[in-house]
């Protein structure tokens, strides 16, 4: 029988994808940045947004340049905002440390900010010819499947197990194209639900197939209740207009427009007087919601407040935003949503 590579790379060329717009070329700023986009997101989303992107910011040094704002409002849509503040980080260090030019071994791509292990070997391959694997989402059910490895991937003994696989089972040559057939696999075949077993290269060979393991691998990740906490925003409407507060670059939704939060124990007419010198007419609880971040579950709470009649404020982090203006800007999923929900 072929090995794994070989049959993936066979049937890559047949029923893979071909016409990417990130595909065949070697360029890093390219590559570097349909890896980040594709990190956390799916191609067909990507693909609305990679070209649009680089048109905007068609080099690293155009990325460099730019103000961290109009990097955030150019991703606005995608998520995961600190994948753009990463970006924007790693581009400024990339030309201030090293000239614009990415570095070739693995290992140094991946102290990079933003860049994992997985994200550097892909660069590395695909950019230098360095015979190294990835271990996305994907490549890591391939591999729990076709090997049977019990576990959940993301444990450390896990982890370290599907890298020495990975090491293993990489081909001699067209690493590259090996790489991107077990991405398209994972993508197109041996989808996390319903996965097309018929349609396998690999299937032969596959022991959760063999064994009837299919739907139970990947092990999912254990379950454990999350903390909850509460977060009360203000909504300071003047007019047609809602206040906005540019969140300092570290922390959560760093560098991205949100509501000004209500700290604990405060009332919001004086606050809003205090913090933000606005006299408050009346104010209106709007129903809340809980979202679900991956350590903890927040409950927000938003607080309509109807401004007037001066509502001049001096700071540069403010901004005092339009409906329209506000749904193109770089805010956080739960804002957008919460802001959406009011009348
Ligand atoms: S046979 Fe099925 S489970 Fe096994 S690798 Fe192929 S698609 Fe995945």
């Amino acid at each position: 029988m072929p090995s794994f590579a070989q049959r993936l790379i066979a049937w890559q060329r047949r029923h893979g994808r071909h016409d990417l717009p990130w595909q065949g070329t070697r360029e890093p700023y390219r590559v570097w940045l349909a890896e980040i986009m594709l990190q956390q997101t799916q191609v067909a989303t990507v693909l609305r947004y990679y070209e649009r992107f680089l048109e905007r910011f068609p080099t690293l040094e155009a990325l460099a340049a730019a103000p961290l704002e109009e990097v955030m409002a150019a991703w606005s849509g995608l998520g995961y905002y600190a994948r753009a503040r990463h970006l924007h980080q790693c581009a400024q260090l990339l030309i201030s440390e090293r000239g614009g030019a990415f570095p070739s071994e693995p290992a140094a791509i991946a102290r990079l900010p933003g860049i994992g292990r997985s994200t550097a070997n892909a660069i590395a391959a695909c950019c230098f010819g360095r015979r190294v694997p990835i271990l996305d989402g994907n490549v890591k059910r391939v591999l729990c499947r076709h090997l049977g490895i019990p576990g959940w991937p993301g444990e450390p003994a896990i982890e370290a197990r599907l890298w020495h696989e990975a090491e293993a089972l990489l081909p001699e040559q067209e690493v590259p194209a090996y790489l991107q057939a077990q991405m398209d696999l994972g993508a197109l075949v041996c989808t996390r639900l319903k996965p097309r077993c018929g349609a396998c290269p690999v299937r032969d060979d596959c022991l959760a197939r063999r064994q009837g393991l299919v739907t139970e691998l990947p092990t999912p990740r254990p379950k454990k209740p999350l903390p909850e906490r509460e977060a009360t925003f203000l909504v300071l409407k003047h007019g047609e207009r809602v206040l906005f507060e540019l969140r300092p670059p570290a922390g959560i939704w760093g560098g991205l427009l949100s509501l000004p939060e209500l700290p604990a124990g405060r009332e919001a007419v004086d606050y809003a007087a205090q913090r933000f010198g606005l006299t408050v007419k009346a104010v209106f609880p709007a129903p809340s919601f809980t979202h679900v971040f991956t350590h903890f579950r927040l409950r927000l709470a938003p607080l309509v407040c109807a401004v007037g009649p001066s509502a001049s404020v001096a700071e540069p982090a403010l901004r005092w935003l339009t409906a329209e203006q506000w749904a193109q800007a770089a805010l956080p999923a739960p804002i957008r949503k919460m802001l959406s929900a009011i009348p």
